[in-house]
């Protein structure tokens, strides 16, 4: 549960007593299993909703300022479309260039003006701890859509629904992330979700100079989850459930040369494939690159095109709790 408290005006009509109520998602270590069990019913609920009516009027009259400082198709998209699906509007910012952040203006100062006229604002932003920042200067709900190498919250979410809902399980699982584990903020909040589950393992599968950052080992280790590293997936494949494949994050090197010399070091194709289990998921957060090839995209197991719907199903589930309607 978060444990910050907000103050946002409170408008006839809201849910003041929902836990979630006015509430920051910045994090995954937010949330307990009780959490995560509440949100994916929401999302179930959310998903049954879209098949049946595709709208709906939840959050009529609500405004969702969308603050993108850094590239996003899926993340920006699927907020707009689960802000629009539950029958709210939408201020986009992804050209910050335009904005007055082009003239100078610092975050907080942003992220105050965007309070005064949206419910609640979702932002991307390259520096880690951004989203914290944010929530500190702006007494509206903030929802960290990815700080640099931080964190990416509502990805992991969506991660762990996708598995749920392709595997129907969540528990006595193995799990292997591979690719960039370090700059890949998507596996950092994803491998602190993971633990709030019994029966986990974790095989962490990628170049040495972009393994798993030690501050989320040790994390995972406090709580017990049985972890490893490797650097190929040959021992790993054959008992993995969840294969998540990540993309070397050119942006977030200094030296190009070093990204080329790794950028290709793993690539998912049939041939590899041929050794993993016949029910399991491939899983990506996407874009992807090189790193799975084209030509796997048609085996049941490449569940990565319906991880993204499931995205839009758990951003709208939590566009309704911060803003007390679920
Ligand atoms: N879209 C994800 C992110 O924003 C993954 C990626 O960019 O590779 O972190």
């Amino acid at each position: 549960m978060p444990t910050k408290a907000k103050s946002p005006h409170l408008p006839f009509g809201d849910q003041q007593t929902a836990p979630w109520y006015g509430k920051d998602i910045l994090s995954v270590k937010q949330f307990s299993r009780p959490d995560l069990e509440y949100i994916f019913g929401v999302a179930h609920e959310m998903r049954n909703m879209v098949e049946r009516v595709g709208a709906f009027d939840l959050l009529k009259g609500k405004i969702l300022a969308n603050l993108f400082y850094e590239p996003s198709t899926r993340t920006s998209s699927s907020f707009m479309a689960a802000m629009q699906r539950l029958g709210g509007a939408v201020i986009p910012i992804s050209e910050v260039r335009y904005s007055s952040v082009a003239k100078g203006e610092s975050l907080p100062d942003t992220v105050r003006t965007l309070g005064c006229y949206a419910d609640v604002i979702v932002i991307r932003h390259p520096e880690v701890g951004s989203a914290a920042q944010a929530a500190e200067a702006c007494s509206k709900p903030i929802i960290n859509a990815g700080d640099g190498v931080g964190e990416h919250p509502t990805q992991a979410l969506l991660d762990v629904f996708t598995i749920r809902e392709e595997l129907g399980r969540l528990d006595n699982l193995t799990v292997t992330m591979l690719g960039d584990l370090k700059y890949g903020r998507t596996v950092h909040s994803l491998a602190r979700l993971l633990t709030r589950f019994d029966g986990i393992t974790l095989n962490y599968v990628s170049p040495d100079i972009l393994r798993m950052p030690r501050d989320i080992i040790d994390e995972v280790a406090e709580m017990k989850v049985p972890q490893s590293e490797h650097s190929s997936l040959d021992k790993v494949l054959p008992q993995t459930d969840v294969l998540y494949v990540t993309r070397v994050q050119r942006e977030r090197f200094e030296d190009p040369a070093v990204y080329e010399r790794v950028k290709d070091a793993f690539v998912i194709a049939p041939e590899v494939m041929k050794s993993a289990k016949e029910r399991m998921i491939v899983i990506h957060p996407l874009p992807r690159v090189n790193e799975i090839s084209m030509a796997f995209d048609a085996d049941p197991r490449a569940a990565y095109f319906r991880q993204m719907e499931y995205g839009l199903y758990v951003r709208m589930a939590l566009l309704a709790m911060v803003l007390g309607k679920a």
